[in-house]
């Protein structure tokens, strides 16, 4: 029994290593079938997926009065795996879904790499969470901007 790997959830040594999962420290990278029908955990589909939560960062107004923004946070679910890929590829869809000008940024060239200050620019967003998998969100319109 020793080949086999230890769940996340259970922590139970109970799952057969694959060519993809090797584990790390006796864990495998997917919880068991166990796991993700008694706890809802992420199923090994599920898990190619992260889901980041951002909060904005004070801007400047047209008087160049430092002021928070009255834009909702944002919540972006995307196909990656490693958080690195998962910014990359939610600056393309918040660039996507709010275009180069935003009233409440008082911006209007912003570009993708702003968004989350990649290669060094200033970021008008900053990370809060990031969940494994795409959990169920209960899409409450008046608190979050979901982002598809
Ligand atoms: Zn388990």
């Amino acid at each position: 029994m020793s080949g086999l790997l230890k769940c996340a959830g259970c922590n139970y040594r109970c799952i057969e290593p694959g060519d993809d999962d090797k584990g790390e420290d006796g864990y495998s990278s997917r919880y068991c079938g166990d796991c993700i029908v008694d706890k809802g955990l992420p199923s090994p589909e599920e898990q190619n997926f992260l889901t980041l939560v951002a909060g904005w960062e004070t801007v400047a107004d047209d008087e160049g009065s430092t002021i928070s923004t009255d834009l909702l946070p944002v919540v972006i679910t995307v196909e990656a795996t490693t958080v690195a890929d998962a910014i990359e590829m939610a600056s393309d869809r918040l660039q996507a879904h709010f275009g180069t000008s935003v009233e409440q940024l008082y911006a209007d060239d912003i570009e993708r790499d702003d968004w989350f200050g990649l290669n060094e620019r200033d970021a008008y967003l900053r990370l809060c969470a990031v969940f494994k998998g795409a959990p169920r969100l209960v899409n409450d319109e008046q608190l979050f901007t979901v982002i598809r």
